[in-house]
């Protein structure tokens, strides 16, 4: 699978969120390193929620694979840290993957842009000396909440495209 731009800003966002620390065992890293990683809860072919918070964690490798082998004890781990309202929510906005596959395929360029500029915040609250786990927004967060996730960009070429102009 091809990791794009919109996936790398995704992931430092993923990993300094937990302050480079294995959400599982506490290792914490120094950036820049590929020894923590993001993983997926729902794998990143599920469009809808590839670069989605809540669907990702920050984990080192042993934990990383511990977790992917072991679908049952990672939902628990999902469950300790988001808690059921939030892991709910995750499985309903990951079965939106139809529409989502599309702002996937063409915003690749503006869910990036609003990645680093979420670890930019990020990174002035560390700075500020924050240290604890931090939030960041999804792309087109209230979109999702509605349910309605198609940009007027998207909407306006499907118009185009019924109509043949
Ligand atoms: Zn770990």
């Amino acid at each position: 699978m091809k990791i794009t731009t919109a996936d790398l800003a995704f992931s430092w966002c993923v990993r300094e969120r937990s302050n480079w620390t294995c959400e599982r065992c506490g290792t914490q890293y120094m950036p820049p390193t590929k020894a923590l990683q993001c993983s997926h809860y729902f794998s990143r072919d599920n469009k809808s929620v590839r670069v989605y918070p809540d669907n990702a964690f920050a984990n080192c490798n042993g934990c990383h694979s511990h977790l992917g082998s072991n679908p049952h004890y990672f939902k628990e781990f999902v469950l300790g840290i988001l808690g059921e309202e939030r892991y709910d929510r995750l499985v309903t906005v990951s079965n939106q993957s139809a529409t989502y596959g599309k702002l996937w395929k063409h915003e690749q360029k503006e869910i990036a842009r609003h990645y680093r500029a979420e670890y930019e915040r990020m990174k002035i609250a560390r700075e500020g000396g924050f240290i604890g786990r931090l939030e960041f927004t999804a792309y087109k967060a209230e979109c999702i909440a509605k349910g309605n996730i198609l940009s007027n960009v998207q909407k306006n070429t499907e118009k185009k495209w019924k109509t043949g102009l």
